[in-house]
């Protein structure tokens, strides 16, 4: 397999390129394809896979451009896998000059209301920040496609599997749903059931 295979834009061809990541990962093998087929999928497998790229790069290649409100949300447990998920994306999209604000707490409310309220394409977030946003209407999600929770164990460890419903129902069920987690526990297994559409497991 080689990044050729998937008949990517070449605005994410090159940033992969400049990456400097000569061929998919393992997981990137199966979670690429997968994704750019529109099927929901459970991915069990850890940091280091490269796990980020394997859904920012199918992700970044389907939104967009052209519209401003919204297409994809990723919600992480803490502000440092924001961050990092944030410049992942980035790098990313760069050459297809993707906008991806990433809102979590401890942060100004303010300065994400600013940038939320400009073209954006990716939000990516923490589950706390996301619901304040989403009360005060300052993330329309009335075009969110795309819909990613990521280290989905890690959230159940701190308890925020609530608020990742309270998220969730609040978008379409029209939507790619992608979950990521190291392990399955069974209040994992029973969100899966509640709200994917006949997920495929991929486990590396
Ligand atoms: P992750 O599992 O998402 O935390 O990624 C682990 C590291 O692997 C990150 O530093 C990525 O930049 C890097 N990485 C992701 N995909 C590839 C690839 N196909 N080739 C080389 N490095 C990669």
């Amino acid at each position: 397999f080689s990044f050729s295979d998937f008949h990517l834009s070449g605005d994410i061809i090159k940033a992969i390129e400049m990456l400097d990541y000569k061929s998919p990962t393992a997981v990137q093998q199966k979670v690429i394809p997968a994704l750019l087929n529109k099927r929901d999928i459970i991915v069990k497998s850890r940091t280091g896979s490269g796990k980020t790229a394997s859904f920012a790069i199918p992700v970044c290649h389907m939104v967009e451009w052209a519209e401003n409100k919204p297409q994809a949300l990723v919600i992480t447990p803490t502000r440092e896998l924001a961050i990092q998920v944030k410049e992942d994306i980035f790098n990313i999209g760069r050459f297809k000059r993707l906008k991806v604000p990433a809102v979590y707490g401890k942060s100004s409310f303010y300065n994400q209301e600013k940038e939320l309220r400009q073209k954006a394409h990716i939000v990516v977030g923490t589950p706390g920040r996301l619901i304040d946003h989403l009360d005060r209407a300052t993330l329309d999600t009335s075009n969110i496609k795309y819909l990613v929770i990521d280290e989905a164990d890690e959230m159940l460890n701190m308890g925020f599997i609530e608020q990742i419903e309270d998220i969730i129902a609040r978008l379409s069920g029209d939507r790619l749903t992608v979950l990521l987690s190291a392990t399955m526990p069974g209040t994992i297994k029973e969100l899966c059931g509640r709200y994917m559409k006949a997920p495929e497991l991929i486990e590396i």
